[in-house]
């Protein structure tokens, strides 16, 4: 494809006016002001005018089976949203009659809706995921949630062990590297010790990493202390050789100093979740001192019970607006930052380093806004607008590896009424077994 006539964010998310961009074999090959002279070997030209190319968003924290629980559990405190409501709900999904395959599929049409290729998921049933994202066309690094035991229990013995043993074997780089299978640690309130050092094990002899929950609560970070002398979660994590391969760390919203500097040192990746730390009331992540530090931060949409949307341009503007409102600091986290979070360092806290920037010999996964609209003029700063200005919604084009999966609200690999049909019906089925 020939994007013609387009203005992009570039690689350095710098806004340029009118530039072609040509795609060929799943990689950007061509980006400049004139028409390349070869322009028809790039197959179907785009007229650009009046839109805007990108780099695709990479969402860092899902749960995508969870969009069955959309609106479900609400206005309840924390405990009482996870032991009342969340977790018997989750105690009659069954794989078997595909409900957690059609949740993980309506997030994905959501997600490809709101300009997300990939997305980095924890939960149950995940071949069926995996064979969700690989029909799809998506990218996401999946892990299965079977570790999570509450007590000292050997991982040989539980089915997340043969399931692991699936996954590595047959999914694991998938579709041409676009699913990639890590290990879940779900938390330190969840994981006991030799259940997370065998993880850490088995993402070391996989070549993968970890998915964690960290500091999520500031019960959750202060009772690790009191069980650990005094160790913060991620002190405990660091112990137990956590760190020693890649990590994603979601929330992070009570990581102390100490932790920072643990977390630079290691090079552990943040997923930060803004939407779902105010609307389960957790608190503010000390963003602006990761970003000074030189943490790999990065945006997450979490699950769809505590958010309640896969739009994660909502979760930008958010993140943007209670920074600056909790420190009382409107200079703080700027649109750039937060734009670098939606591409590039999300792609990094994937292990995808191809991707995430528009720039020549990068994966082609890009979004088209419309921006010929009232909320996008005038122009001061592109990355401005986007952050405070356009909506998630604005997205009528979504790439991934070259190959358009939405376009003006047609989805190319996913049959949206069936999607919608089966989530109603899975949700049915799921409110009778409660009763
Ligand atoms: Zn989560």
């Amino acid at each position: 494809m020939l994007f013609a006539n387009i203005d992009i964010l570039d690689e350095n998310l710098d806004y340029q006016k009118s530039q072609y961009v040509g795609v060929e074999g799943g990689s950007i090959t061509y980006i400049g002001s004139e028409e390349p002279a070869d322009a028809a070997k790039y197959g179907e030209r785009y007229d650009g005018r009046g839109k805007l190319l990108m780099s695709a968003f990479y969402n860092t924290h899902a749960h995508t089976p969870m969009t069955l629980l959309r609106g479900y559990a609400e206005n309840q405190p924390l405990q009482q949203w996870l032991n009342e409501t969340v977790w018997p709900f989750e105690g009659k999904m069954v794989a078997e009659k595909k409900h957690h395959y059609w949740g993980c599929m309506l997030s994905q049409a959501e997600m490809l809706r709101y300009g997300i290729v990939s997305y980095t998921d924890m939960y149950f049933a995940t071949v069926d995921r995996c064979e969700a994202t690989l029909e799809a066309g998506m990218k996401a690094n999946h892990t299965d949630g079977g570790t999570m035991c509450f007590v000292e229990t050997d991982y040989d013995t539980l089915p997340v062990a043969a399931v692991n043993k699936q996954l590595f074997e047959e999914y694991h780089n998938a579709g041409d590297g676009r699913v990639k299978i890590d290990m879940c640690v779900h938390g330190e309130y969840t994981t006991p010790q030799g259940m997370i050092e065998r993880c850490v094990a088995e993402a070391k002899a996989h070549n993968s990493g970890l998915h964690i929950h960290m500091s999520e609560t500031k019960a959750e970070h202060e009772e690790c202390k009191g069980r650990h002398d005094g160790m913060t979660p991620a002190a405990w994590f660091n112990s137990l050789g956590a760190f020693d391969v890649p990590v994603n760390a979601a929330h992070c919203v009570w990581v102390e100093p100490s932790d920072i500097e643990l977390m630079v040192s290691k090079g552990v990746n943040v997923s930060l979740n803004p939407a779902s730390n105010m609307k389960l009331a957790s608190g503010f992540a000390p963003v602006q001192a990761m970003i000074d530090a030189g943490v790999n931060c990065s945006l997450g949409t979490d699950g769809m019970a505590s958010n309640n949307t896969h739009n994660i341009l909502q979760s930008a503007y958010l993140l943007a607006c209670s920074q600056k409102g909790n420190a009382l600091d409107p200079a703080i986290i700027t649109p750039k930052q937060v734009l670098q979070m939606l591409t590039i360092n999300g792609a990094r806290a994937q292990g995808r380093s191809d991707c995430g920037a528009l720039a020549c010999g990068k994966r082609a996964d890009l979004i088209v806004m419309d921006v010929d609209t009232p909320w996008m003029c005038p122009v001061y700063d592109m990355a401005t607008n986007i952050i405070y200005s356009a909506n998630g919604a604005d997205v009528v084009l979504t790439m991934c590896d070259g190959k358009v999966l939405y376009e003006n609200g047609e989805y190319k690999t996913i049959d949206i009424e069936k999607t919608k049909f089966e989530v109603v019906r899975c949700v049915n089925e799921v409110l009778d077994a409660l009763e």
